[in-house]
């Protein structure tokens, strides 16, 4: 957001990720790809191992786990979708939703926090919590130039998104925000029943406040957004985000969890450890793209502009997303 207007999908990538902190803003609907979907039943339940299920609606992969007394839900996608999330959860268990944890501070993953604040614990990294508050200052020191960028390029739909938010972060009490209330520095471990999840903070990646969860027994891994699959990722490096932290980051997560797990990415269908070896092998084929442009004495546009990696053409928002990757991995190749 401190960067001059790019894409239009690219901006609204980026304003998505302060969704979570104005929930009362409605969610832009066109061309950010990776929170699509169908507006009218955008929800699609899949059963997974142990108790654990995946939930595909709008916006970042739900994941929750029902243990017999507590229902325990990673991730909340958006407001107006938090109670339809509550009622699929329902539809399984009547057990009380107990915990929500946020895998970071995007608001395709936390808009929903408003609503499940009513009755469950809300956990995530302290960056979580540290972004999600400073978010109206955030956005009254940027967004009123990109309102003027988008009254200037006559798009009406930005032009009401950036109103609406900077008028919530000049009224909103920072008490009322929805933020977690319990932070964790590296890792943290919640007991429900016999099965223990295990949510691990990870090397910045897709953002510098990003955890993944591993349910024990049921051996499934939730990644957040640290994984995008068969879907080009978005690099917030805004947010502290690093091309190359993605590889440090998967590499950990992949260390710690057995070669059978079951694997809930961010955006993408449900796979397992060899899907996330494959978008691992990506964002090296990214990180290695910029370091071999660098070390043949390229200028940083020229690599932009003639950069390709026809192996992920087919993938969700490679036109939108691969060149701000590329420029993401060739700003981290310098260091
Ligand atoms: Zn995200």
């Amino acid at each position: 957001m401190k960067k001059p207007l790019l894409a239009l999908a690219a901006i609204l990538v980026a304003a998505s990720a302060v969704l979570a902190q104005a929930p009362r803003t409605p969610t832009p609907s066109a061309g950010a790809d990776h929170h699509d979907a169908a507006p009218a039943d955008p929800f699609r339940l899949k059963p997974l191992p142990g108790n654990v299920y995946a939930l595909y609606g709008r916006g970042g992969n739900v994941g929750f786990f029902v243990g017999p007394d507590a229902v325990l839900v990673v991730d909340s996608q958006f407001k107006d979708l938090a109670p339809g999330i509550v009622a699929q959860i329902k539809k399984v268990s009547d057990k009380p939703i107990k915990f929500l944890l946020n895998t970071h501070h995007h608001g395709d993953h936390v808009g929903g926090n408003e609503v499940f604040k009513q009755f469950a614990m809300i956990v995530a990294h302290d960056n979580v919590r540290t972004r999600m508050l400073a978010s109206p200052a955030d956005i009254q020191r940027d967004y009123p130039k990109q309102l003027e960028d988008a009254k200037k390029a006559g798009n009406e739909q930005m032009v009401k998104f950036f109103s609406d938010q900077i008028a919530w972060a000049k009224t909103v009490r920072i008490e009322d925000i929805p933020a977690p209330v319990m932070t964790f520095d590296s890792a943290l471990k919640i007991h429900i029943g016999d099965e223990t999840i295990d949510v691990w903070h990870l090397p910045p990646a897709h953002t510098d406040g990003d955890s993944v969860v591993f349910f024990e027994r049921a051996k499934v891994l939730h990644m957040g957004d640290d994984f995008f699959n068969q879907v080009i990722p978005f690099i917030d490096t805004a947010s502290g985000g690093s091309a190359r932290g993605y590889l440090a980051a998967i590499d950990k997560a992949i260390s710690k969890v057995p070669a059978d797990a079951v694997v809930i990415p961010g955006h993408g269908e449900v796979t397992d450890v060899n899907g996330l070896k494959a978008f691992r092998q990506y964002i090296a084929d990214v990180n290695d793209a910029a370091a071999k442009a660098r070390a043949a004495g390229k200028s940083k546009e020229d690599f932009l502009r003639d950069v390709d990696l026809p192996a992920y053409k087919a993938w969700n928002g490679y036109k939108d997303r691969f060149k701000t990757n590329a420029a993401a991995a060739w700003d981290d190749a310098r260091r």
